[in-house]
C-alpha cells in the first residue's frame, strides 16, 4: 500500500507511536488544507484545470474549495488584481482566521505581470504578506501544486507559537492589519 504521508519525528514502540502536539497538528494541518481561490482572469481557468481528475489537487487534502474566508486557511490569488478591488482583497484575508497562508499565482497577482499600468496592482504583497509565489504566465498546474507543496512544507515546519510571536504582528502591523 502506498505511504499516504510520512510520519513526523517520534519514537515508534510496539503498539504506539510517540511525537509532540506540535509535530501532531502540523502533519494535519498540511495534509487538509483548505484553499480559498480568490480569481480574478486567466490564472482562476489554469487553476480549474488543476481541480481536475486529470491533476487531482485532492490528492494534497484540499479537494474542498472554500468560498468563505472563515473556513479557509490558504488564500489563492490568481489573476489580475485592479487597485480597486485591493481593499476586497484585504478584506478577504483579514476574514480568514488564523493561521492562515498566502499563495500568489502567475505573473500578475505576484507583481502585476504585463500589466505595468496606473490601475493594477503591482503585486499582491503590497497589501497582503504572501508566503509562496507561484511565477508564470499562466503557471502549469504542475506549478501551482509544486506551490502547494511549498506551503504545505511551510504548514508543516511552523511553530504552534508562531502567530503569537512579535515578528508575526511585526510583520501584519507593517501591513496595517491588527
Ligand atoms: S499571469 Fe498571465 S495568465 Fe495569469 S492572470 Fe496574468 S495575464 Fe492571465
Amino acid at each position: 500500500m502506498a505511504n499516504l504521508v510520512n510520519a513526523p519525528d517520534g519514537v515508534p514502540g510496539q503498539g504506539f507511536f510517540l511525537t509532540s502536539v506540535e509535530k501532531a497538528v502540523a502533519l494535519a494541518r498540511k495534509n487538509s488544507i483548505w484553499p480559498l481561490p480568490f480569481a480574478t482572469s486567466c490564472c482562476g481557468i489554469e487553476f480549474m484545470a488543476t481541480m481536475g481528475s486529470h491533476y487531482d489537487f485532492a490528492r494534497f487534502g484540499s479537494e474542498r474549495p472554500s468560498f468563505s474566508p472563515r473556513q479557509a486557511d490558504l488564500l489563492m490569488v490568481m489573476g489580475t488584481v485592479a487597485k480597486k478591488l485591493g481593499p476586497v482583497l484585504k478584506q478577504v484575508y483579514e476574514q480568514m482566521a488564523e493561521p492562515r497562508w498566502v499563495l500568489a499565482m502567475g505573473a500578475c497577482a505576484s507583481t502585476g505581470g504585463i500589466f505595468d499600468t496606473y490601475s493594477v496592482l503591482q503585486g499582491i504583497d503590497k497589501i497582503i504578506p504572501v508566503d509562496v509565489y507561484v511565477p508564470g504566465c499562466p503557471p502549469r498546474p504542475e506549478q501551482v501544486i509544486d506551490g502547494l507543496m511549498r506551503i504545505q512544507d511551510l504548514v508543516g515546519k511552523e511553530s504552534l507559537r508562531r502567530r503569537h510571536s512579535p515578528e508575526y504582528k511585526d510583520l501584519l502591523a507593517g501591513y496595517g492589519i491588527e
